[in-house]
């Protein structure tokens, strides 16, 4: 009989960027005890906030992630009432489960819920991805990283600008840069989704092509913005392909746009795995996104990458040279588009760690017990 480990983490993930940042956590600790005789147990909450097969479950499959202990189900309602419902479940879970650590993973409404409750048990938080800001307190992200960062006990930062960000804010917690797991996650994958994943599927070749994904709330809630965009993304197709996997809460919110897309040169799809993704941002020859993630896998593939945002909060991306802000503004996307960086001009620093970030974190939270 195996006896109690020496440390019990709950982690908890709920929505698609969660799954690939505690993958990269799962597999260190899955390494640390191949190593060290399974002193570490780790059990993981699914609130259900992703709930869509190419959402969810590819991910689990695709990057080998332990299935959920518990999955909580919770889905589909306004950020109180989804907020509030996690709360209450995962509380019950920390109750039953006991763990030392509970672990959360970037800037979503599971973020908040678990890091809430987990607070409020007096059970120590670890908030990787800590730190990040955009400065807009109209984000639901910006609330939901701002409360995780202030009641964590460890803030594993994936740059120095976090460490930054987090020491004007006089956080209590213990604050550490450790780089950025999904630095780690795209080292990892990369070669794999080369190998595995043929441009064909979406009848594209190398470097011909344009990737888009849009779900920010700022860009999908306001018809405006959206049809900003859509112009933009219309002129750029009449020259070349662009590919779009839509998120669910863009496709639902525009019918009409998403029905014609096929005439246009823009390939609508569904979500796509990891493999895919990582793939096709490779290979692409600019991004547009308003994704935090892609934005950031943009510069680790050292592809352009054209923002549909405001602001960001990967303020590197934009220094180093491969990252344009365009707003959802169509003058600024075309402008951006025509002027996009050539691939040799650029320095090669990465401000992102050493790709072993998730190992760098797992050390710091067993050094910190
Ligand atoms: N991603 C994916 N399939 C897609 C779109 C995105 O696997 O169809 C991956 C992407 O490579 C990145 C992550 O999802 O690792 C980003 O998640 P998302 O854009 O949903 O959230 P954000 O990063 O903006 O919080």
């Amino acid at each position: 009989m195996p006896g109690r480990p020496e440390m019990k983490i709950v982690s908890v993930v709920g929505a698609r960027p969660q799954f690939i940042k505690a993958a990269t956590v799962s597999r260190a600790i899955a390494q640390h005890n191949a190593s060290a005789g399974d002193s570490i147990r780790e059990v993981i909450v699914h609130t259900g906030q992703h709930f869509d097969e190419n959402m969810s479950q590819v991910f689990f499959d695709e990057l080998a992630i332990p299935p959920p202990h518990h999955n909580l189900g919770i889905a589909g309602l306004t950020h109180g009432a989804m907020t509030g419902r996690m709360l209450e479940r995962i509380e019950q879970v920390l109750l039953d489960e006991g763990p030392d650590w509970v672990v959360v993973f970037g800037d979503t409404n599971s973020t908040l819920a678990a890091a809430l409750a987990a607070a409020k048990l007096h059970i120590p938080v670890a908030h990787v991805e800590a730190g990040l800001r955009s400065f807009n307190m109209r984000m639901p992200e910006e609330i939901n990283r701002i409360v995780a960062d202030h009641v964590a006990k460890l803030l594993l930062c994936p740059t120095e600008e976090a460490v930054r960000n987090l020491a004007n804010e006089g956080v209590r917690g213990q604050v550490c840069n450790v780089g950025d797991v999904m630095y780690d996650a795209t080292l990892l994958y990369r070669e794999r989704a080369a190998e595995r994943v043929a441009l064909t599927t979406w009848n594209v070749r190398e470097r011909n092509y344009a990737l888009c994904t849009i779900h920010r709330a700022e860009n999908t809630d306001d018809p405006d913005r959206f049809h900003a965009i859509w112009k933009a993304l219309c002129a750029i197709s009449r020259s070349i392909p662009v590919v779009f996997p839509v998120h669910p809460r863009t496709r639902n919110l525009f019918p009409r746009e998403m029905a014609d897309a096929g005439t246009n040169g823009i390939a609508i799809v569904d979500p796509v795995s990891y493999l895919q993704m990582t793939r096709l941002e490779a290979s692409a020859k600019a991004i547009l996104t308003d994704s935090g993630g892609v934005q950031k896998e943009a510069f680790f593939h050292k592809v352009p990458c054209l923002t549909l945002r405001d602001e960001t909060e990967w303020v590197e991306t934009i220094s180093l040279g491969w990252n344009v802000l365009c707003g959802a503004d169509t003058e600024r996307i075309l402008a951006g588009w025509a002027a996009i960086p050539s691939r040799d001009r650029i320095d090669g620093s990465n401000p992102y760690g050493d790709g072993r970030a998730a190992h760098h974190a797992l050390h710091r939270l067993l050094e910190c017990q």
